[in-house]
Parts: C-alpha cells; structure tokens; sequence
C-alpha cells in the first residue's frame, strides 16, 4: 500500500492523503474518486507521499481512477501550484476550477479521438467517371483521397459542404476512417505582403531561442493581427502549438473564422465560457492531446495543457476582462507570462495602449518592445480628434451642437456614427427638482437607473426592481426628472432630431444573447445602421469600414474617479474607439466632449501620443508610489452585519502588524461600492515596492487570516487586485 495526495475542491489548503492499493494502476495528474465525508468527490492525483500525518487508520482507500483521458501534464501541476502559492489560493480549489466542467464531474468523459479518412478498397476500385458530375463535392474528395487520407479539417477545406459529402461517401462504403497521420505542412492564406514594421516584428520574436516577453506596441489598424498569423505559420511550421488569449468572449467567433480562413486545413479550437461543457471539454482533449494546433480562448483558457507548446500571443493585453474577479482572483495575462517562461517559449502582449505595467517592464529592458507605428492599409491615417468644451457649449439632453452637425453630415454621405458613452455613472437617474431627492437602492449604496421602456428603476448591481413613483417620496413634488445620460434617453432624443436616421443601441442588455449580437454585427456591416450608440462592447475590436465618426459623451467622470486606474483605462478606450473611426479609405473624425478639453489626457489624444500619455501616468504613478512602482493585495469583507466586516478587518490589520513585515498597511475603508445587495462591504490593502516582500508577507498573514472568526461573513485576498 502507498499514499498518494489528492486535490479536492475544498477551502482548505492542504492535499489530501489515500491509500492506493498495490493492483490500483494510478498516474500522478489522473482524476480520481475519493470518500470524502460521507460523500465520493473527484479529485486530482497531485504526488505521492513518503508517509502521512494521519494515523494509518484514519487514511481511507482511493476509490477509483479515472483513465478515461489522458492525466494532466507535470507543467500544468506546477502551473497550478505556482498559481495557488501567487494567489493565496487553496491548491485544490485552484488546480479543480482550472478543469472544464465536464472533467470536474463524477462520470467518465468519452473523448472522441479524432481520425483520418482514406478510401477503402471499393473506393480505390471505384471508376469515378460511373458517378453523376453533380455530386461535386463528392468527386473533389474522392480525388483528394486519391493523393493521401486526410484529416476531418483538411476535408472542410475543400468545401463547406464537406462533411455531408462525406456522409455519403462513408454509408456507400468508399470511405472509411482510419488511424490519423501526423502531418507535417499546413495551408497559409499569405493575405499580405508585411509591412517593414511588421516584418521586424515578426523576424524578432521568430529569432528568440527560448523564453522572451515581447510587447507588440501598434497603433490601431496597425496590422498586430497579421503579426500574429505570421508568428502562428512560424511556429506551425515548426510544428508547435499555438495559445492564442483575447479579452472578449464576443469576439471568438469572428476571430476564429478569421484564423480558420487563413489556415484553412489546420486543426483550431476556441476555448471560453460560451461554450456548451460538452464541447468545452473536447476542444480542451484535443489541446491536451496535441491534435489542435491553435486554441484561441478567453481568459480560462490560460490553463489549457499543451503538449507542444510553442508560442503564447495574448491580444489586447491591457484589457481588464483578463483579471479573474472571483474565486482564484488570477490575471490570465500574467498567467501566460509565468506560463511561457516555464516552458522555455516566447510569448507577444499586443496592445495599442500597453497596460503602464507592461510598458513599464519594456521600459525597464525586462520585455522587449515592438513597435507598429503606421496603419497597415495606406490611405488610412489615423482620425483627427476634437475636443469640445461643454462649459461653453449649450447641450441638447447631453448632445453639443458641432456634434450633431457632424453626425447629420454623416448621414447625408450615408456614413456611419458611433455615439460612444463611457458607461461607468452616466446611467440616467431620477431626480426631484425641488429638494434634489435622488432615486436610490434600498439595498445598495448605488442609484436606481432610470429605465424609460417600461418606466421602471432598477438597480445595476442588485436587480431590485420598482416602479416610477409618481411623486417624490421626500417631499411630495411631482416634478421628477432625469438627470445623468442613458443609452435610451440618447437614442430617443437623436431619433427626435433625425427622424430618418436608422440607430442602433448597442449596450450590455441589447447584447446579452449570442445570437442578437452577431445579427446587430451584421446589420452594421451591411450598413443597415445610420448611428450607433453604445458602451465598450463596441470599442473593442470591431472592424466597420463605414464608419467615419465618433462622438464620446461625458468621458469625464474617470478623471476624477477614485480608482487610480480610471484614467488609463479612459486613454485605451477612447483610443480603441477612436481606432473603429475611418479604417479603409474614408477618413475618421472623433468628437469628445468634455468640461476639460485641455487636460493632458486629451492632449494625448489629440496627438495620438500614447508614450507621452505613459510616461504622465508613470511619474504620477512614481510620485504617488502606486503599481506598477508598488505591489498590491486587497483584503475584502462583506456581510449583512457591518460590525463583523470591521472586526474581521480590524483583526485581519492587527495580525498584519505582527507580522513585522516591511510592508504598508493601510486603514480599513469602506469599498468603492459600500453596500451591495443589503451587503456592507470594506477592505484593507497592503503594498510593497517589492513583489517578493509582499509574496513573503502574505506568506505570514493568509494563514492568520484562515484562523480568524469569520461567521457570517464573506472574505476574499486579491492580489494584484484590478478593482477596489
Ligand atoms: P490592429 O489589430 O493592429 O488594429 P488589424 O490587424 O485589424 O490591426 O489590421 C488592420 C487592417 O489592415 C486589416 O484590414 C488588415 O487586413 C490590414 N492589413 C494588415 N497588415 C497588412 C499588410 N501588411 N498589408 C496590407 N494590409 C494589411
Ligand atoms: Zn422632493
Ligand atoms: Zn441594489
């Protein structure tokens, strides 16, 4: 008999000790079944054990092992232990929510290998010629098969309608499947000749023998995408495997239809939360297995095992949507990074506006930057921003005068606008306009959005859910009105002014189903919309050649914010939006309006001038010793009972001070939002201008932590924490 240590998916951040009986075939990374409580878990066999520190008689057998996949890779343990030490994470937590649900559950999975086709003996008898000219389809992978058998992939890229063909082809018995052939060649749709820019780029990162972190800085419609196919040819030549990371779930489609038409017959799989677990589970097999080639995937798929991994690309990586904000609290981008250097390969941070951290590491010679700084299609210069000073400017239900000009211009040369509202507090709530009663949440510290369709208040972070109410509750006055700007209220008051103008809301609610949100894609691709109007899901990515401005509405707010990073992220998304305007061979035009035309942010962006914009931000950031000069973990708490959150917190401080570490404790706060959902919320943050100090740190106090009563309230530690 042996003990083997198991992974559980429990809060505790121990591994977990069974025997493991001498005819039991085990491997360390297989799944397993084990008792635990009265119950039987699955578990994760993480290493064998000398001895025990139970009593031999309180160690129960392993169930059973679970062979029905191959087990995980030694790199992915050590990854997942790496994240679970750097996180402050529960090992087994960490290592079982990095699993597809499908693997995490009590049933086998069957994964279907995938096979090759080839012609069976009738089918190399068969005289083509005997066959209907029709079947098109049919005869083209006929003739294919003649040469060679090929991969499922490889028959789609003959025709769409491959697979039914080949159908067909099977049921009359001149097809059959066989065992698949490694494949050594790949088809590349080479679209372009690279530019100078790109071509440095791609021969810098393709030189690089082991690991090397390279920041690809381009400026919008710089062709980074081009980069990365080339790098992806590169390394499929050399026949790795490519992981591919990118910030937004609604993008994989349109990305992964891009990369299957440049490399048509190779074998490609998406990885993120949208897809059904069944599919999610197979597509992650046949990365574990080698057989997909490139896995493009959000955020989770940072975990996915690669057997011959070669390159790492991680798209727009200053996107917050890479931080996890819940349970194992991880930055997939930083992920990669570790990822990258412990499998000895190169990994690409593409951005147009570089997060100040990255910069700061290619400033510094830790990354190696790249710089893309033309646009890729020649007559395409970068649009010209304008600033309008709404102090001075009258404003229609938030609309300034030159804008709307510009917008009626557009219409009249059947271009497209982007009316771009940055949606962090600019949602419209109700206000009395005799005593200034604001319509607030009863269950939250935030305000109730007025929602015109159904006259409604709602909360954003609730859901709570009331009725207009046709006076004031405060005084009695029945002269409610809203204030603030919504995506509604501006649609109904551009509607007003251009009544045949065709416009389309774009924003969280309008694009919540998968299926509404590709027909809206659609329909500005066809030009089927005059104006858009929307948040930062149409910042992101898109490509509408049609469109030729951009107005942004009420960007203010992140000056001012309390979150230090509010200003960055406004730079990189109006930079981004900025970057939808004018892309082929119609010039772009963008209009923010703002109470303070004048501050440097806009200067920068005026100048399309990221560099100087970073190197503002990096000397505030100095001064102020804030990241990426400092490193950070935020301890929060919450519960109904706000004096639990304060005792825990003001323990949690205590213990900290104990601990006798060089790092700053700062005061218990309430959080940015002080109550949710009838829950009081605060926090408690240290920092260190050493990531190390911190690490040991927080290698002291998490276990404190773990000791202190916590009844009845919710704790979590974020490290690197993106929010607060
Ligand atoms: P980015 O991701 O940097 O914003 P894209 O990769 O979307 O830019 O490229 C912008 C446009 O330029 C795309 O339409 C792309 O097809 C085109 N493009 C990229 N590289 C080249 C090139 N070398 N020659 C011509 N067109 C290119
Ligand atoms: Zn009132
Ligand atoms: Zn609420």
């Amino acid at each position: 008999m042996s003990i083997i240590r198991v992974a559980l998916d429990v809060p505790l951040s121990t591994l977990f000790d069974y025997f493991v009986s001498e005819a039991m075939q085990i491997e360390i990374g297989q799944r397993v079944l084990v008792p635990f409580g009265r119950k039987q878990v699955l578990g994760i066999a993480m290493e064998w054990a000398e001895s025990s520190d139970l009593a031999a008689g309180r160690i129960k057998p392993l169930a059973q092992v679970l062979d029905d996949v191959p087990p995980l890779p030694q790199d992915m343990l050590t990854l997942l232990r790496f994240c679970s030490d750097y996180y402050h994470f529960p090992l087994g937590m960490t290592a079982l929510s990095a699993l597809p649900a499908r693997l995490r559950a009590l049933e086998p999975v069957k994964f279907k290998q995938a096979l090759d086709y080839a012609l069976s003996a009738a089918g190399k008898a068969l005289d083509v010629a005997t066959l209907p000219k029709r079947r098109v389809v049919q005869l083209r992978i006929l003739q294919a098969l003649r040469e060679a058998p090929l991969s499922g992939a490889q028959l789609r890229s003959l025709s769409p309608s491959a697979p039914a063909a080949l159908k067909g082809l099977m049921e009359a018995g001149w097809v059959e499947a066989c065992a698949p052939v490694p494949r050594i060649t790949h088809t590349f749709n080479d679209a372009h000749a690279l530019t100078a820019e790109q071509r440095r780029a791609v021969d810098a990162v393709t030189a690089q023998n082991g690991y090397g972190c390279f920041l690809l800085h381009g400026i919008t419609g710089s062709g980074k995408t081009e980069v990365y196919v080339h790098l992806m040819h590169e390394m499929l030549q050399r026949q790795g495997q490519v992981l591919l990371l990118v910030p937004e779930i609604n993008l994989t489609p349109q990305l992964e239809n891009y990369f299957r038409s440049r490399f048509p017959d190779v074998d490609l799989v998406s990885l993120h939360s949208g897809l059904a677990d069944g599919e999610r589970a197979q597509n992650w097999l046949k990365a574990q297995s080698g057989e997909a080639r490139i896995v493009l995937g959000t955020r989770l798929s940072v975990f996915t095992p690669l057997p011959k991994l070669g390159l790492i690309l991680v798209d727009e990586e200053h996107d917050p949507s890479f931080k996890q904000q819940d349970g194992l609290r991880y930055s997939a981008r930083d992920v990669a990074i570790f990822r990258a250097n412990q499998r000895g390969v190169s990994i690409v941070l593409g951005s147009a506006t570089p997060s100040l951290e990255s910069w700061h590491n290619a400033q510094s010679g830790r990354y190696c930057l790249l710089k893309l700084t033309q646009r890729a299609v020649q007559p395409a210069t970068l649009p010209v921003v304008r600033c309008m000073d709404v102090t001075k400017l009258p404003l229609q239900e938030g609309l300034s005068e030159p804008l709307l000009t510009a917008i009626e211009a557009r219409l009249q040369r059947k271009e497209q606008s982007l009316i771009f509202i940055n949606r962090r507090g600019y949602s419209p709530v109700l206000m009395c306009s005799a005593c200034g009663w604001l319509s607030e949440c009863k269950h939250c510290a935030g305000k109730l959005v007025l929602h015109m369709k159904d006259r409604s208040l709602r909360c954003h972070h609730c859901g709570h859910q009331q009725r207009v109410p046709p006076a004031c509750p405060t005084c009695g006055d029945v002269d409610l009105k809203p204030v603030g700007i919504g995506t509604q209220r501006l649609e109904e008051t551009l509607q007003s002014r251009f009544p045949e103008a065709r416009i389309l809301r774009v924003d969280r609610d309008s694009t919540r189903n998968k299926g509404t949100w590709n027909a809206m894609r659609k329909q500005i691709h066809d030009g089927e919309a005059d104006i858009l109007i929307g948040t930062q899901m149409l910042a992101k990515g898109h490509d509408f050649p049609n469109l030729t401005l951009v107005g942004v509405i009420s960007p203010d707010g992140a000056l001012y914010s309390s979150d230090f990073r509010a200003s960055e992220k406004l730079f990189a998304q109006l930079t981004q939006v900025g970057g939808r305007a004018g892309r082929a061979d119609k010039a772009g035009e963008v209009i923010v309006q703002s109470a303070f035309p004048n501050h440097p942010l806009f200067q920068a962006l005026r100048a399309h001038d990221y560099e100087s914009w970073a190197k503002t931000l990096l000397a505030e950031r100095t001064l102020a010793g804030l990241p990426p000069f400092a490193f950070q973990a935020l301890l929060s708490a919450e519960s109904k009972d706000e004096q639990l959150v304060l005792k825990f917190l003001h323990q949690a401080r205590h213990c900290a001070e104990q601990v006798g570490s060089e790092v700053e404790i700062y005061g218990v706060v309430p959080a940015a939002m002080p109550k949710r959902a009838n829950h009081h919320r605060a926090q408690l943050l240290v920092q260190s201008d050493a990531r190390k100090t911190l690490q040991l740190f927080l290698r002291i106090w998490k276990p404190e932590l773990d000791t202190l009563s916590s009844q009845k309230i919710r704790w979590s530690l974020d490290i690197d924490p993106m929010e607060y």
